[in-house]
């Protein structure tokens, strides 16, 4: 398979009035053709950062690229003109938010709104764009979609807003979808038709996408690769069953901790103790220092290197030192017992 996009060492600052932001300090990844790639961490870690740059989507200023490169299909998108861009968004890479009330136009009907993408980026004569929204509507799960399609975005309940705004994200049949938070806003039962929407499109359609979330449940049966993003770092990144059933970070220890688990009938929560790390302040270590409950002196002065697991994974702890103590995962985030959604 080949690779659509390559993010390398990329890095995003933001300027505040109190000092400088480090939100997004060296991250790479890849993404495959028509594979899903969950990028996982609690806000502030840096992940909707790293989604919407992909997209150009920071506002810069304040933000601004202060390394690396993203390169899709060969070239590199933080050199591209803002016009450049707007030829790419919409057709190529394309994106759907946690909230399609702010992302949605309320003054404009659903057909217009997906009308819009075709008639720029397709040449579609306003026709032809609409028999082609009916049909996405129709794709995406909207009944009625010869009516609905004259409706305003207050006309369609939550979980349809949504349906809608992945058909307006599908429209042009873009190569890479990126989701942020697609579901969070939605309740258990609409979440997991989206996300089976989603499984499904992909499928029909082959589009690659990234699925933005804080929540390891949501990925499970959605994604195929994970990154676990901690204070704007990649600290551990592997496929979905080395991620679960062999996470080597004490931080995904911590993201599978904190999932649901039904003990004696009634749902636990267990939540990492401790706050992220500033970032206008980054620490010279381990991101996770603070909050890791294995640290030793050496991850506070000293990021550790990435290990290779597997021609797949690779964690970032110094705990796969040889040196190291041998440590076991807590039983808590032995995936066993842990409630998967979706
Ligand atoms: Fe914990 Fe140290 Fe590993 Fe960081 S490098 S996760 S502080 S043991």
């Amino acid at each position: 398979m080949s690779k659509l996009l390559e993010v390398k060492d990329l890095a995003i600052y933001f300027d505040t009035y109190q000092a400088e932001v480090q939100a997004v300090r060296g991250v790479s990844f890849e993404l495959d053709e028509k594979e899903t790639l969950a990028i996982v961490g609690e806000s502030g870690s840096g992940k909707s950062v790293t989604a919407q740059s992909l997209m150009r989507l920071t506002p810069m200023p304040p933000g601004k690229f202060a390394g690396g490169s993203i390169l899709f299909n060969g070239e590199d998108l933080t050199k591209k003109s803002e016009s450049q861009m707007e030829s790419i968004r919409g057709k190529d890479i394309s994106m759907i938010f946690q909230d399609p009330m702010t992302s949605l136009n309320p003054t404009m009907t659903i057909g217009k709104q997906i009308a819009e993408g075709l008639i720029k980026h397709q040449n579609m004569s306003k026709k032809e764009a609409h028999n082609r929204g009916v049909e996405l509507l129709k794709l995406v799960g909207i009944p009625n979609p010869e009516k609905r399609i004259n409706q305003y975005p207050h006309e369609y309940s939550g979980g349809m807003r949504q349906r809608a705004m992945i058909a307006i994200a599908l429209a042009c049949n873009p190569k890479v979808l990126i989701a942020d938070e697609p579901t969070t806003a939605l309740d258990v039962t609409i979440q997991a038709q989206i996300l089976d929407l989603m499984r499904d499109l992909q499928q029909k359609t082959g589009t690659a996408i990234i699925l933005i979330t804080h929540d390891l449940g949501v990925v499970a049966n959605a994604a195929s690769r994970v990154a676990v993003m901690y204070g704007g770092k990649i600290v551990e990144t592997g496929n979905v069953d080395e991620i679960f059933y062999n996470p080597k970070h004490p931080y995904t220890w911590g993201l599978l901790s904190s999932m649901p688990k039904i003990n004696n009938g009634e749902e636990e929560l267990q939540a990492i103790p401790g706050s992220p790390p500033d970032l206008a302040d980054p620490p010279k270590g381990c991101p996770f220092v603070a909050r890791c409950p294995y640290a030793m002196k050496l991850c506070e002065n000293h990021m550790p290197e990435y290990t290779n697991l597997s021609d797949t994974q690779k964690t970032a702890c110094w705990l796969l030192d040889e040196r190291a103590p041998e440590v076991e995962p807590p039983e808590s985030a032995i995936v066993g017992g842990a409630k998967v959604h979706g």
